[in-house]
């Protein structure tokens, strides 16, 4: 008989997961509560424009082109993803710009700009990420932390790889120059986490980047989740769309059956949850089954800051803007603190601009540019209004931009919408609205994350960013590596 799994939700890490147990034959249903699949990677489209919600950074392409080859199917038939030239552009309050790419003389060139001693420990540092990327991604991404005793045994290795120090701290132990600093740890910040707290295992990512390189997927992220929705089809994965999944049933912590919104059942043998591991343990299933150490693990989770997005569209053309830019406000540590210590806002804010136009003019209208600017904010745990606050920030945003990069930007819009973290709290089901689920720090990763094998219910598994490895999208990709394996 076939092994009938269902996976609830339908962003990256649940399309990817639906996908590898279908090539393992089994019966798979895939449920998804939008009427649109994609999750975080949803796209919204308004008055010509196209916005890609959420991930619009394509690293490790080869963990997307897995999916197709999994079916013999060629990936270049159903996306198209190509490689940028300049990854970021950063930019400083006092004006300092520095094109962050993986062309190394032009890096070295701009490096010697602003700190010429610093050439050295760059290279250094390059080398020591290599180390780290080798560990923690090529060998441990996509295998399963269930056990403890594995976790054990991988600690020596993790404790020379400097595990115990921050990101920002190993990078300050190789760099002098407070701005090449940030530049180059500023990559927790990319799944959810804040430099001076997440540990430096997440510097991998600066290696990872500097390995498969920064690309774009024409078109939009958006036709990733296109191309893969067509793929499920054509390979007989049964698409649930605009229902939501309210409960999961148990007898003697065996799963059995799934609830929908409706009031209608489904059985299965496996449930595979994409949707927030927090939220999902919270409200899907029921607390008394879990053990004191279950529940302690449960309440002592830190999670991942929120997010403000503000898309616009503009009926100029703003050629000067790169495809990904970076802005650091003055006071960089102090924002960060606000945000995932002291919940609150703050006025001298850092952002991240987007301007997929600057690579694809389809989207946005001919002579129209596309934007969006996502600004970290405290999760919900701060419990701040925002439908009082999300607008000040927007006009807030706009102000800045209007002064640094986007020259009577106010006047040139033609459409906007923004999202807070009550967007990511009561739409996407995530626990305090959290942008990347729960924290990247080391008491929270690999055996201390969210198990992908319950460890409190038998046929029950997770992929997505709450679990391992973890946030973004090669993180939750190789979370359903993990579980073609423990499956
Ligand atoms: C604004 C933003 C920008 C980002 N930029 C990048 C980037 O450039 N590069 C990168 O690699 N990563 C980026 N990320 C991170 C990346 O997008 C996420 O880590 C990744 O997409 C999360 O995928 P996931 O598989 O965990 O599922 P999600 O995308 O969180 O999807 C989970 C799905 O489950 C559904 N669901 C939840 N509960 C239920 C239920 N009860 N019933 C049915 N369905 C349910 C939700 O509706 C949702 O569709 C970004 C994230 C955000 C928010």
């Amino acid at each position: 008989m076939k092994m009938k799994s269902i996976v609830i939700g339908a962003g990256f890490g649940g399309i990817a997961a639906a996908l590898r147990l279908r090539a393992k034959k089994h019966q798979v249903t895939i449920i998804e509560k939008h009427n649109e699949l994609g999750g975080r990677a949803r796209v919204f489209k308004k008055n010509g424009f196209t916005f890609d919600a959420g991930p619009t950074v394509i690293t490790a392409p080869h963990l997307i082109n897995e999916l197709f080859e999994l079916f013999n199917k060629n990936p270049k038939n159903y996306i198209n993803i190509s490689p940028l030239n300049t990854w970021y552009r950063f930019v400083f309050e006092d004006g300092t710009k520095f094109d962050y790419s993986g062309n190394e003389k032009l890096m070295k060139k701009q490096i010697s700009e602003i700190n010429k001693e610093d050439i050295i420990g760059y290279e250094n540092l390059l080398k020591f990420t290599k180390k780290i990327f080798d560990k923690g991604f090529t060998e441990l991404a996509d295998v399963p932390f269930n056990k403890p005793l594995f976790m054990i045994k991988q600690l020596p290795a993790l404790l020379s790889l400097k595990s115990y120090k921050s990101v920002y701290n190993l990078v300050s132990s190789y760099i002098k120059n407070e701005k090449l600093k940030r530049i180059l740890s500023m990559h927790p910040l990319l799944v959810g986490g804040n430099p001076f707290t997440t540990t430096s295992i997440y510097g991998l990512i600066l290696y990872l980047e500097k390995k498969w390189g920064i690309h774009y997927s024409m078109g939009g992220t958006g036709q990733i989740i296109k191309g893969l929705e067509k793929l499920m089809t054509e390979e007989k994965i049964e698409i649930i769309k605009g229902r939501e999944v309210t409960n999961i049933i148990s007898e003697k912590n065996k799963i059995k059956k799934i609830k929908f919104d409706n009031n209608k059942e489904m059985d299965a043998n496996n449930i595979i949850c994409n949707a927030d591991p927090s939220a999902v343990y919270d409200n899907l299933l029921s607390e008394n089954n879990y053990n004191p150490l279950f529940k302690w693990k449960k309440r002592r989770m830190e999670y991942s800051m929120g997010l403000f997005v503000y898309y616009f569209g503009t009926k100029k053309v703003y050629n000067n803007i790169k495809h990904h830019t970076i802005v650091f406000g003055k006071k960089y540590e102090e924002h960060l603190n606000d945000i995932f210590q002291n919940k609150k806002l703050n006025n001298d804010i850092s952002y991240y601009l987007h301007r997929p136009t600057a690579t694809d003019k389809s989207m946005a209208p001919e002579g129209n540019d596309c934007f969006y600017v996502l600004v970290p904010v405290p999760n919900n745990q701060s419990r701040i209004n925002w439908s009082t606050e999300g607008n000040k920030i927007k006009n807030l945003v706009i102000e800045k931009m209007e002064k640094s990069l986007l020259p009577d930007l106010r006047k040139n819009i033609v459409t906007d919408f923004y999202l807070t973290p009550d967007y990511f709290e009561k739409e996407l089901n995530t626990k305090n609205g959290s942008g990347f689920s729960i924290q990247p720090k080391f008491s929270q990763s690999a055996y201390f994350r969210f198990h992908n094998k319950s460890e409190i219910y038998k046929g029950l598994y997770f992929v997505g960013a709450g679990t391992h490895p973890g946030a973004g999208v090669p993180g939750v990709l190789s979370s359903a590596k993990v579980l073609e394996k423990i499956i």
